[in-house]
């Protein structure tokens, strides 16, 4: 394995490389290093190379990096990326830069709760199934188009965009991912604020090419940057 920082290295040249075949900015790609069960020494060496935004998917382990010496007073930007449930919010909110992983209308409707109880304006993003697995977290299609109503009047809280976890076939994820960006393009004309919801967190170490290819503005990579969990 090579070092973090060659890694990092390696996947910006992937990412601007990317951006170019589709006709794309890389400025408008950003890299998250996913960091989950990695220890906070191997952050501090991603954060070094000149990483700011990490991803942590457990709330317990995200906690204790956020509390870890090494790393509370550089400035990192956590994006919680995994699956949250409602007894979890009051410990992440007003922690992390952005949330990745709401999945229910009810969780939803916890965070703009607990958003007010601590006076904060909270952005997140849903996470949508768009392999139609039964196995994945994320809601379907349909329900985010029946729920955006009520999303969208949650005060507190504002959905900045959309998140998936494709199909291991790349193929099919770059449908999915296709597919993301279609419906990110639906929400738009019934949010109240269009320029606000912008984000497609989408494509991870097997699959940020295709994303990119269709419009990813955020890549989550772990395993390209860290190596084997
Ligand atoms: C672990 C994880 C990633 C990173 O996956 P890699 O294949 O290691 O790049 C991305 N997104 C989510 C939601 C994850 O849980």
């Amino acid at each position: 394995m090579e070092s973090i920082a060659t890694n990092i290295e390696e996947i910006r040249e992937q990412i601007t490389a990317a951006c170019i075949e589709a006709g794309r900015d890389p400025a408008e790609v950003r890299l998250i290093a996913v960091s989950k069960t990695h220890p906070a020494s191997l952050v501090r060496e991603a954060f070094d190379a000149g990483q700011i935004e990490f991803g942590e998917s457990y709330v317990q382990e995200f906690l204790e990096k956020h509390e870890d010496p090494l790393l509370e007073e550089l400035g990192i930007e956590w994006h919680f990326i995994g699956h949250l449930q409602s007894n979890k919010i009051r410990s992440i909110i007003g922690k992390v830069n952005l949330i990745h992983g709401i999945d229910k209308l009810s969780t939803a409707e916890e965070l703009s709760k607990r958003a007010i109880q601590n006076n904060l304006q909270v952005d997140y993003l849903l996470e949508v199934n768009t392999s139609g697995e039964t196995s994945k977290y994320g809601m379907a299609p349909d329900e985010v188009l029946s729920s955006a109503e009520a999303l969208f009047t949650l005060p507190g809280i504002t959905l900045r965009g959309l998140m998936t976890i494709a199909s291991p076939d790349r193929a099919m994820a770059q449908e999915e991912f296709r597919h993301l960006r279609t419906l990110l393009e639906t929400l738009k004309p019934i949010s109240p604020d269009p320029s606000k919801l912008t984000e497609l967190s989408m494509g991870m170490s097997g699959d940020f090419r295709e994303a990119i290819h269709e419009g990813a503005t955020m890549i989550r990579v772990g395993t390209a940057i860290f190596g084997w969990r």
